[in-house]
């Protein structure tokens, strides 16, 4: 069966003041989704609830993957069910190696008695690193640490392609990177698109998509998807910003305001 994901009606909340106010999305296999939007709409909440944040308090709606409950779920068991986020702002873990870390993560994704072996390991994450034109010594940094901004970028893209992810939420994967990077992770990105993996790719720039198209795209303010459309949308706001949109909707503060 295709990869089915689907958001029904979810609102959350940050330490009392509700952010979401109602998401509703599907996602199916094979189909790439971009959210646009201005800052401080509520997209990188979006991102962090779908994964479990504990910061981010899932008030009302469902989240199901392929039928099964994601928000009964733990954060390790949304990722071992095929949940990834690559995030806007990766953590730097000072002690913990690159190699260690992805090792560790794919044997959770995996799960017990199935675990990778060494040497497999190795040769699919050279393989990977090669792809995005990685210098082998980021293997046994410390995750994240000192990385530049498009060096921790090309890190995510390479535990994606590591974990072969169900679900794909790519957050301002964009963001920090040159033109040359920006292509390395677009074609990263496109050889993972397949009929059964869906992606979520936030972004307040428009270039991303022009190397990931995506099929369909959605604005976000007031922490609500408020207009959908195909990749059209995302032309039309590159050129034109994203004031058409409130003036049509009579918008007056895209963000999630104060409470
Ligand atoms: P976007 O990603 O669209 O720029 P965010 O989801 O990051 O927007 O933020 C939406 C709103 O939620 C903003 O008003 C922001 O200040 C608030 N917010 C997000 N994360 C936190 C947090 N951890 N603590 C307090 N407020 C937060
Ligand atoms: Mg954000």
């Amino acid at each position: 069966m295709s990869t089915q994901f689907e958001i029904r009606g979810l609102k959350s909340s940050i330490e009392g003041k509700e952010i979401l106010k109602g998401i509703d999305l599907k996602i199916q296999g094979g189909e790439v989704h971009a959210i646009m939007g201005p800052n401080g709409t509520g997209k990188s909440t979006l991102a962090s609830a779908l994964m479990g944040h504990p910061k981010y308090e899932v008030t009302e709606g469902e989240v199901t993957l392929n039928g099964e409950d994601v928000l009964e779920m733990g954060v390790d068991e949304r990722a071992r069910a095929g949940l990834f986020l690559a995030m806007q702002y990766p953590s730097e873990i000072t002690g913990v190696t690159n190699s260690d870390f992805l090792r560790t993560a794919i044997n959770a994704r995996r799960g017990e008695g199935n675990e990778i072996s060494l040497i497999k390991f190795i040769r699919q994450m050279e393989g990977k690193m090669k792809e995005l034109e990685m210098n082998p010594e980021f293997m046994h940094r410390y995750l994240n640490e000192g990385f530049s901004g498009g060096e921790k970028k090309r890190n995510e893209i390479l535990q994606m392609m590591l974990l072969e992810p169900k679900l794909v939420i790519l957050d301002e994967i964009d963001s920090g990177l040159d033109i040359d990077a920006l292509r390395i992770v677009a074609e990263g990105v496109n050889a993972m698109r397949n009929e059964d993996r869906g992606f979520l790719i936030i972004t307040h720039y428009q270039r991303l998509l022009n190397y990931v198209k995506p099929d369909h795209v959605h604005v976000m303010m007031q922490g609500r998807i408020v207009k959908s459309g195909g990749p059209e949308l995302a032309e039309r706001l590159e050129a034109d910003g994203y004031d058409w949109v409130k003036e049509e909707l009579g918008i007056v503060d895209e963000t999630v305001g104060q409470a």
